[in-house]
Order: structure tokens, then sequence, then C-alpha cells
């Protein structure tokens, strides 16, 4: 079912603009990620979707070609899983899963080969008669996608769902999440505050900042072709080098770098993995932090730019703080930026 939303906006009553008009759509069977800051507007945009959060005038909600923009949340047929599991702790996993058919009044039959099915997918066989209570947190959660999977929902809305769990358990989920949304071919839309989960998990990543969405593409797309300052740091981590006054060339502390095209008036970025120590680079500074990270070492320079730049180095050993290094970045890896000065 495709989704879209034309003119979302929402004001709350204390006066707070959480959402300016948005327009988005998302294909059948595409996964979206709203990434962005803490209180850029991503669960209220996913609450408005749901039908949770009562819109601005001037919003249309479409789930294909339904106007659903009044309907209220039960009747819009969607799954959600949100950041606390929301299970029914006096419940086995197998009941809870086949809660929300039961609620549909499925035929008991239909049930119960919907439950065995997604018990499957989703690898909780084993644990079907388990009280929810007896599990770990990764199961849980995966309970309840199970759960939001089960009646086939057209749309499913995920707020986080992940963020409670700690850090190795999050990757193995984060995989397999990406792997059950695409088998069950479910449209869903998952919000995130994390660029790596929103990257691994979504087909289209939209960027958000201050109650807009400022960009939505791939994350290839995006890591590529960061529209913003805000974007390109958001996305990868870009980093400001400096501001180029005329033409193309950008004179820094540390040296004068080549631009790839005329960059008069607009700010350069780069991210770290483009920063390389090489002995004919064309910059110089001085090493100030190594921090070793196993594939890689981090290490902060200073006497480039204004602040200490990063560099992502790959080598088996890494240079000393307190040595002078010399640094190559490619000019296609520079990016040419306009400063917007409400969103800089
Ligand atoms: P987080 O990642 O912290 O969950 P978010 O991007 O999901 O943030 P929202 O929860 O959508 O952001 O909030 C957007 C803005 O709206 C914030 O400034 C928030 O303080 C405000 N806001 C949210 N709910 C209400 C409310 N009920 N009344 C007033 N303001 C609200």
């Amino acid at each position: 079912m495709t989704l879209s939303l034309k003119n979302a906006s929402k004001t709350y009553p204390d006066g707070t603009r959480a959402l300016l008009p948005s327009d988005l759509v998302i294909e059948t069977g595409e996964i979206v990620s709203l990434l962005g800051p803490s209180g850029c507007g991503k669960t209220t945009l996913l609450r408005i979707i749901a039908g949770l959060e009562k819109p601005d005038e001037g919003t249309e909600v479409w789930f294909g070609s339904d106007n659903v923009t009044r309907l209220p949340v039960e009747k819009r047929n969607v799954g959600m899983v949100f950041q606390s599991y929301a299970l029914f702790p006096n419940m086995s996993v197998r009941t809870n899963i086949a809660y929300g058919l039961k609620m549909q009044k499925r035929p008991r039959a239909e049930i119960d080969q919907r439950v065995e099915e997604v018990l499957t997918l989703c690898r909780l066989t084993p644990l079907a008669n388990r009280a929810v209570t007896a599990l770990s947190g990764g199961q849980r959660q995966r309970v309840a996608l199970a759960r939001a999977f089960a009646p086939r929902p057209r749309l499913l809305l995920l707020d986080e769902p992940l963020s409670a769990l700690d850090a190795a358990l999050r990757d193995s989920l984060r995989d397999e999440l990406s792997d059950l949304l695409r088998r069950f071919g479910i449209t869903a839309i998952f919000v995130t505050h994390d660029q790596n989960e929103a990257m691994a998990i979504a087909d289209r990543v939209a960027v958000m900042s201050d109650g807009r969405i400022e960009q939505i593409g791939s994350p290839e797309n995006l890591y590529r072709n960061a529209g913003s300052p805000f974007v390109a740091r958001f996305v990868g981590n870009a980093m400001r080098l400096g501001k180029v006054e005329q033409g193309r060339t950008l004179s820094l502390e540390g040296g004068q770098l080549s631009l790839p095209d005329d960059g008069t008036g607009r700010a350069v970025y780069v991210r770290a993995e483009d920063v390389c120590i090489a002995d004919d680079g064309q910059l110089s500074g001085r090493v100030e932090s190594v921090t070793f990270l196993g594939t890689h070492y981090r290490i902060g320079l200073s006497g480039v730019t204004g602040t200490l730049l990063f560099s992502l180095h790959p080598g088996a050993s890494a240079p000393k703080p307190g040595e002078r290094v010399k640094l190559r970045i490619a000019p296609e890896a520079l990016m040419l930026l306009t400063e917007d000065t409400a969103h800089p």
C-alpha cells in the first residue's frame, strides 16, 4: 500500500510547531526511516500516520486511494511497535502473538496457522509456550514484532524499537528486523535517531530537523550527495573545514586545498574516512590524540582547521601524539555546501 502525506503539520495546544507542512510518499513494500535528533518531530509524524495525533487543518493522510485523515486509529489497520515492548505479561508468547488476530475475530484455524507461521519466521517456536516475563529483552522485542506482523497490517510503524536493547543485541536484531520486514513485504516506517540503524534497515531515509524533512533518499544517496551541512553532519559525521572566499581553492591554517568545483561563498565539508595520512599530502597538521578502534585508528589533528580535525587511519600502526603529519584529501571527497543561516 502506498502511503501519501500531503501538507502534514502539527501545532500542539501550547503553540509548539512540532511538524511544519511536509509531504511524503512511501511506496508499497518500502521501508523508510525517519532519522533526526531528539525533538525534531519524528514521533509526531509517526503518530499522525497512525491516527494517534490529530494533525493541523490542511493535512491529508492517504493509504492507497483511501483518505484516512479522519479515520480513528483502530480503523487504520496499522501495526505498531514501540521502544517498550507493551506485551501482555500474564500471557504466553503464543497468546500475545494471537491477540491481534483474535481482536479481528478471525476463524480459529486461521489464527493457529498464522501464529505458527510468524513463530517460525521470527524464530520463536521453541519459546512459544513461555510466559513473556520469562524472556530476555531481545526475545521480548522479537515477540512484539511478531505480534505486530501477525495480523498482516497494511503498514507497520516502528518507534525506536531497538533502543532499549544493549549494543550487541541491537545489532543482531537490527539485521533480523531488516530481513523480516523484507520477507513479509510490509510497508514500514521506522523512527530512529541512530544513523547506522537507519542506514542498515531502510530503503530510503528521511532526515528531519526542526519539524521539517530536510532531505530524503537512499542511504548511499544521502551519504554521497548530502544537500545541506545538517545532513552531511548527521549522516556520516561530516566535519566543516572552512568557507571558500573565492574560486576553486580553500585556504586553511594547514595549507591549501583544490576544490572539485567553484566554491565561492560555500562551506567545505569532509568525512574523517576521507582524511588520509600520506607523505604526499597537501595539508599538514599535528597529532593530538590517537584512539585505537580495532579496524582503524581515530586520529585528532590540530593546526589544519580552526578546530580539531579527525582522520580514520586504517594502517597497522599510527603516528604518535605530538608528531607532525601530512594529510591528503581527494578533491571528490570534498562537499561544497550552502550554509543556511536558520539551520547552520
Ligand atoms: P525524540 O527522538 O526525543 O522522541 P522526536 O523527534 O520524536 O523526539 P517529537 O516527540 O515528535 O520529537 O516532538 C517534537 C516537538 O514537539 C518537541 O519540541 C516536543 O517537545 C514537542 N512536543 C511533543 N509532544 C508534545 C505535546 N504533547 N505538547 C507540546 N509539545 C509537544
